[in-house]
């Protein structure tokens, strides 16, 4: 196909492109705006619940530091061994604290002392044995809690300071998951910081937790459907304008193709004829040759044997010589039993040669049709194209070397 629709067709590439752009721009702002939002919502409903668990166990840890006693505390602190009514005093509004509390785990309180902690008093001992009763185990008195780690060395920096702790972390033993919480016992005098630790049930936070992720796993799954619905819908819109592109292109081609050709014959048309005139004569290399033909005689063929076999003749001739031309000559019908050939060569008799050699073939060619054969024969008008000259002129030289053939005889060839 010697026309093509490069722009056309470069266009329709620049916009699949931009279409494609747009898609891919559009495909991650879907994918990113709903999952960050919905995370944004959960971590902040997240955060938001945690800091209200640990201020409500803050103040719980408060409370029960002021229930306590502080000179009591102190004095039982100060003794090597345990007294257990002093201890029972100090011990009993801690126990009706940790039964009133139901997530309240295990209360007690502890002294810091060189960077190590001694267990004094521990509500686990009261609820035991009952309401009121307790035993107080002397061996468990100022038991040792020797720093652990980093984290031990910093709750015991800010409980030093008599300020609240809240140790993060969870833990975990057979009785559940527990979160802890410690608060300063005001000093007297110069005793060691006391404070009190509060364990409280972890269960409501945990529970919480994960009714948070399964929400946020449900809101994800929701989002997701509705963002692959989208995203079908999207892609299968793209596939359809390619689909629409490339069937445009199609019948695009096949209209030029269409306009191009003659209907007849199937070779080109003579708008096709002018637009490659006008593209051959722009290169100048070689000799350029206008070769054109008219059966001679038509008018009788017709007037003969009718219009059906002149048109026989017509696409007859048109393959006769399009099966002895070269690829790259061009071949059109330029009127209507007149043809016109576009050829390039090396020398200056090739064109003449060629117009003799194809004169000669379709006078010695017998055109068979139904009820009998016939010969025509064709006088040709050759043109060597003068590349200064206009297109319109090379025609003219061409057509006025063809009215000399057949001035001079017909079933010839003439150049001007
Ligand atoms: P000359 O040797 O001077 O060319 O004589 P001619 O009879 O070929 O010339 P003229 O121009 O008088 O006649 C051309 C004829 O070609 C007239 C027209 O009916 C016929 N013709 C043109 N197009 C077609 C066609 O498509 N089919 C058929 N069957 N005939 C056509
Ligand atoms: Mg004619
Ligand atoms: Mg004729």
């Amino acid at each position: 196909m010697p026309f093509q629709h490069h722009s056309d067709d470069q266009q329709i590439k620049h916009t699949l492109n931009i279409a494609r752009r747009r898609v891919i721009i559009t495909v991650c702002m879907v994918i990113i705006t709903p999952f960050l939002s919905i995370w944004l919502f959960y971590a902040e409903a997240q955060r938001t619940f945690k800091s209200d668990f640990l201020d409500h166990i803050n103040e719980m840890a408060t409370v029960a530091a002021n229930l306590i006693d502080p000179v009591q505390h102190a004095y039982l602190a100060n003794q090597t061994q345990l007294d257990k009514s002093i201890a029972d005093m100090v011990l009993q509004p801690l126990a009706q604290l940790h039964r009133s509390l139901k997530d309240v785990h295990y209360v007690s309180t502890l002294t810091i002392e060189n960077n190590t902690t001694f267990l004094i008093l521990d509500t686990a001992w009261v609820l035991e044995d009952g309401d009121t009763a307790y035993v107080l185990e002397a061996s468990d008195f100022r038991e040792e809690f020797p720093p652990q780690d980093e984290f031990d060395y910093e709750s015991y920096a800010v409980l030093s300071e008599g300020k609240n702790y809240i140790f993060t972390h969870l833990y975990t033993d057979e009785y559940g998951t527990f979160i802890a919480a410690a608060a300063p016992i005001p000093r007297v005098g110069d005793t060691p910081q006391a404070f009190v630790i509060l364990e409280i049930n972890a269960a409501t936070l945990l529970a919480r937790e994960q009714q948070l992720s399964r929400n946020l796993m449900i809101s994800c799954a929701a989002a997701l459907v509705i963002i692959g619905t989208i995203l079908l819908f999207m892609l299968r819109n793209f596939m359809l304008m390619r689909q629409a592109f490339t069937l445009i292109g199609e019948q695009r081609d096949e209209f030029q193709q269409r306009s191009l050709t003659d209907p007849l014959t199937g070779i080109f048309n003579r708008r096709a004829f002018d637009l490659a005139l006008q593209r051959e004569m722009s290169d100048d290399s070689d000799y350029l040759a206008l070769i054109m033909f008219d059966i001679d005689h038509f008018k009788q063929v017709n007037d003969t044997h009718g219009h059906d076999v002149g048109d026989l003749v017509l696409q007859d001739l048109a393959l006769l010589v399009e099966s002895h031309i070269r690829n790259h000559d061009v071949f059109a019908r330029t009127g209507g039993e007149e043809f016109t050939i576009i050829s390039r060569h090396r020398e200056r008799k090739g064109a003449w040669e060629q117009a003799e050699k194809l004169r000669e073939i379709v006078a010695g060619h017998d055109v068979h049709f139904n009820g009998g054969s016939l010969t025509v024969t064709i006088s040709a008008g050759l043109h060597l194209i003068n590349y200064t000259e206009q297109p319109a002129d090379a025609l003219k030289a061409a057509d006025t070397a063809l009215y000399l053939a057949k001035q001079n005889g017909r079933n010839r060839v003439e150049q001007s």
